[in-house]
């Protein structure tokens, strides 16, 4: 028999509230269409296993069977709140949904963040003290890498993603990074009348689409940076939070019945009330004293003489400076993208509306036509498909560590640039005017205009240049092999190699090549430095305390990942095929006073560097920051102290453990759910 393409499965498209509400219902159901995968109960595939185990009454449920041929042919369980074996496969399909979204838009599969490999850090590490000596490595003539320790390539891989649908008994959901778990709590809505929620009744965060596409995100983002979980600068973990509400929503219109439905009540305008702009509505609703949606992104309800009134939200170019708390400057971000959004929705539906008009663009007040409201919600899925895949791929272009906002929308500019050059419908300009509309301004940038907010390119010496295609040259055959590869384990095993590879390439090379001056300058082009560390700061060393005597300790090139990127473009034809490899570096400082405030500090430098695979092997992008730059660390040290201008991080949303400055979502998440039932 013939494998099926996809599977179909029934669930909600909003939050399960919406079903009982009369406006609502009869959109509330979609089908959720994802990639055909034999199952066994669970449901467990190739990504994801769903295990559902509830500690708060010692209960297994029964795992559904989706093979199941009563099952499959009715498109799945239908939805129920009811029903643990509906919340099982809800889940499922959900987060398959998410992963499919990512894949395609990056042009690569997704392998989870593996679990420590304590081994391999050691090989990379030794290897770097005395490449030569310590192992014989040798390519083989396939390009393989021969006389590796047995079992090294394979070590910490993670299959699949752990998604445990009952949990907790609280109003929380997190993705827990140690165990490569997501977790979803469930609880008694508060007593009294809100939206559509039934007092006391069980609101299940696996239930809501937002919810399970926001840990997804949570998961995926971080097997993509895994150094993102360092919490170094105001923006890092609003970019998290942010960005994972962006996948959330930007998801939604996917679901042309709603969309259309929702557009129809707002006469096709955006910019009115409608359920599009809201995330994770019941989680919202459910909380004591808390009206409306989690994070209402385009705007508010307000009360204004005893009557409930919806209000816009206005941009103000001082909103980026003031909004400071990690979760208001997540949803500042989320504004952002759906600003943009609008804007392009705006521009690509302007004939449409002047079509319909007579020429004024403007339409009459009351219901619009069928027709209209289904061309309307195409454009809308069109341009909220495109936009999602802009921001996802602008991931590749980020620097590894320390992110701003700033260095995002850079990476959105760049990413597009190469994606779509012509840009006909105005992505681009719609993204700087949504960012310039809320005072996000990168860092060095003078003008917010294309040109000039693309990341520039390197500016490599004629040696420097042939030293990188060099490196390229040796990965090249890897880089094939993982585009031709299926098999996510061997997949995982090839980019350890490849990582490998690499780093002994710059090595090896480097020993050839260059001269101590020449290696320094260009390792300070990829924001790295091979002098030793006690004069890592030039002049300012002095003042810093170093917890190691570092005299003659030079700090080991860490080659972070490999990836290829081989992806169609937004305009037909083109084909991109790029690698991205990031370099970093880490040395530890002391900070604070001796005593509480005492602490060790993890600061990096280093870079994504994106090179071009083709007839040319070449560097086209650099995006990072120096590990020499004082001026930053001083940033990261005053901001992780609380002395920066803005609060330090909170000590509530943190890790409090061996591994400093690490977010820990659990707490990120209840703290959000504190201030919204205040
Ligand atoms: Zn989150």
């Amino acid at each position: 028999m013939i494998k099926p393409a996809y599977r179909f499965l029934r669930g909600y498209c909003l939050d399960p509230g919406f079903s009982t509400r009369l406006d609502t219902a009869s959109i509330n159901e979609g089908i959720y269409r994802i990639p055909f995968e034999v199952l066994k109960p669970g449901p467990i595939g190739e990504y994801v296993e769903v295990i559902d185990f509830d500690p708060a009454s010692h209960c297994w449920y029964d795992p559904v069977d989706l093979g199941d041929e009563e099952i499959a042919s009715q498109y799945g369980l239908p939805p129920s709140e009811g029903n643990p074996q509906f919340h099982q496969q809800f889940v499922y399909a959900v987060a398959m949904k998410t992963i499919v979204t990512f894949e395609r838009a990056l042009g690569r599969k997704i392998i989870w963040y593996p679990r420590r490999s304590p081994r391999l850090a050691y090989e990379l590490y030794t290897q770097q003290l005395d490449p030569k000596i310590h192992w014989n490595l040798r390519l083989t003539h396939e390009g393989r890498l021969k006389g590796l320790p047995a079992g090294l390539l394979s070590e910490g891989y993670v299959a699949r993603l752990r998604l445990h649908p009952h949990a907790l008994r609280d109003a929380n959901a997190y993705y827990d990074p140690e165990k490569q778990a997501v977790l979803f709590g469930y609880f008694v809505a508060a007593d009294q009348f809100q939206g559509a929620n039934y007092p006391g009744g069980l609101v299940f965060t696996c239930l809501s689409p937002d919810i399970v596409a926001h840990e997804m995100t949570h998961a995926i983002l971080h097997a993509i940076h895994p150094l993102y979980m360092e919490d170094t600068n105001p923006d890092v973990a609003a970019f998290h939070e942010g960005f994972a509400d962006i996948v959330a929503l930007l998801q939604r219109f996917t679901f042309s019945e709603m969309v259309e439905q929702q557009l129809a009540m707002t006469g096709g305008r955006l910019d009115r009330y409608n359920v599009l702009g809201e995330l994770a509505t019941q989680f919202g609703e459910a909380l004591a004293g808390n009206r409306g949606a989690l994070r209402s992104m385009i705007g508010r309800w307000t009360t204004k003489d005893g009557k409930e009134e919806w209000e816009p939200l206005k941009p103000s170019p001082a909103d980026y400076a003031t909004t400071v708390e990690a979760h208001d400057r997540g949803a500042l971000l989320v504004a952002t993208i759906f600003d943009a959004f609008q804007r392009v929705y705006a521009y690509s539906t302007r004939d449409l509306l002047r079509i319909a008009s007579n020429g004024t663009g403007v339409l009459p007040e009351g219901s619009i036509s069928r027709e209209l409201v289904h061309r309307l919600a195409e454009e809308a899925r069109e341009v909220a498909e495109h936009l999602l895949q802009i921001c996802i791929r602008a991931l590749d272009y980020c620097p590894p560590h320390d992110i701003t906002f700033g260095d995002y929308l850079r990476a959105l500019i760049t990413a597009d640039i190469d994606a779509a050059p012509a840009d006909d419908k105005g992505y681009r300009v719609a993204l700087i005017e949504a960012f310039r509309a809320r005072g996000i301004f990168p860092e060095g940038v003078k003008t917010l205009s294309v040109d000039s907010l693309r990341w520039s390119g390197p500016n490599f010496t004629n040696k420097q240049t042939k030293m990188l295609s060099s490196v390229i040259n040796e990965i090249k055959q890897h880089i094939r092999l993982l585009v031709e590869t299926t098999d996510r384990h061997k997949v995982y095993e090839l980019l350890r190699e490849t990582q490998l590879v690499c780093q002994k390439a710059l090595l090896f090379n480097k020993q050839k090549a260059f001269k101590e001056r020449e290696w320094e300058d260009f390792l300070n082009k990829l924001g790295l430095t091979g002098r030793p560390v006690s004069k890592l700061f030039g002049l300012d060393s002095a003042s810093v305390r170093f917890p190691y005597n570092y005299n003659s300790y030079v700090l080991p090139i860490e080659v972070g990942t490999v990836r290829p990127a081989f992806r169609a473009s937004r305009e037909e034809g083109r084909q991109i095929e790029q690698v991205l490899v990031t370099l970093t570096q880490r040395v530890l400082v002391e900070i604070g006073e001796d005593g509480e405030r005492k602490r060790t500090m993890p600061f990096r430098g280093g870079c994504s560097l994106i090179l071009r695979l083709g007839t040319s092997n070449e560097a086209e992008y650099v995006v990072g920051t120096s590990i020499k730059s004082y001026g930053r660390f001083e940033r990261q040290r005053k901001y992780l102290l609380g002395e920066g201008e803005g609060p330090g991080p909170s000590a509530s949303l943190y890790a409090d453990d061996d591994r400093p400055w690490r977010i820990n979502f659990n707490l990120l998440h209840r703290h959000r759910a504190d201030g919204l039932s205040k």
